[in-house]
């Protein structure tokens, strides 16, 4: 009799969605992005969710990806998901997380002067190039291509880390954005995820031959300072295909790979994506 009420207790749980819950693959950090899964979820469910009254947009699998910007502020931040099933009523999910404050490193830059001080047509041209790189991160909708995960576009020493103060020739700049990873001039370089190519730079003063790509729901990757591009925008990019190989075009010092991505505007360690390394080993 106590095993037959268990089991009508447990279809309801399944039947309302109260067995549900939250379960993030790492911990939810500055500068990182986490998948958040919703457990017990009953078959077609309404998910919506919000990030510290930030909407953000669910898979069709129950996963979010959860971003926190490199210079958000420490404090706890509050996770809040709404379950609409078929059948009973909303059920509301509400999870508050511990955030720690981050600590970059300073990154000391010597670049000879002209390449510091530059002319105003330069200055002006590079704003031009700047400004087409950030519409495409504004991008939302589009083909969805993030669901199974990231992967290091290119192998080799990381030159740069995600975050540090850049002091170039002394003057403090904006924080490095993504990484840097060394490797030899022509190595191939393969899409981090499936996406549509956004944006096809040319020779753009700092960033050199500048690719985005646009994985669909506000996730955008860069790759910069390219030797070679082998894709056209608008176009389909599987998950590690090659897009292009490694060079130093733009402002750099050696040939390298700019990689960096962005979780709607949030700007997130590449490094740090599920799928580059294990979870949560930093
Ligand atoms: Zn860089």
């Amino acid at each position: 009799m106590f095993r037959f009420f268990l089991l009508i207790f447990s279809l309801l749980l399944a039947v309302e969605g109260w067995g549900a819950g939250l379960s993030l693959s790492a911990p939810l950090a500055i500068g990182t992005a986490v998948w958040l899964q919703v457990t017990e979820v009953p078959p077609g469910s309404r998910l919506s969710g919000t990030l510290n009254g930030v909407s953000f947009p669910f898979t069709t699998d129950h996963r979010a990806l959860l971003s926190l910007d490199m210079e958000a502020k420490p404090g706890p931040v509050v996770l809040q998901v709404w379950l609409d099933p078929p059948q009973g009523k909303q059920v509301v999910l509400t999870q508050a997380y511990p955030v720690a404050p981050r600590h970059y490193q300073e990154e000391q830059i010597t670049l000879s002067k002209e390449k510091v001080d530059l002319a105003p047509k330069v200055l002006a041209r590079a704003a031009e190039e700047t400004a087409a790189i950030a519409a495409t991160l504004h991008r939302r909708g589009g083909r969805v291509g993030y669901e199974s995960g990231f992967r290091q576009p290119v192998e080799g020493r990381f030159s740069g880390v995600f975050g540090s103060r850049r002091v170039l020739n002394g003057q403090p700049r904006r924080p490095h954005n993504g990484v840097d990873i060394a490797a030899p001039q022509g190595t191939p370089v393969v899409a981090t995820a499936s996406g549509t190519v956004a944006l096809v730079g040319r020779d753009y003063f700092f960033t050199g031959n500048t690719l985005v790509l646009d994985h669909g729901d506000g996730v955008i990757s860069l790759y910069a300072h390219l030797d070679s591009v082998a894709v056209q925008p608008g176009e389909w990019v599987a998950g590690g295909a090659v897009i292009g190989a490694v060079g130093m075009t733009g402002r750099a010092t050696g040939p390298h790979l700019h990689w960096g991505v962005v979780v709607r505007q949030d700007r997130v360690d590449p490094v740090l994506l599920p799928g580059v390394r294990p979870a949560g080993v930093p």
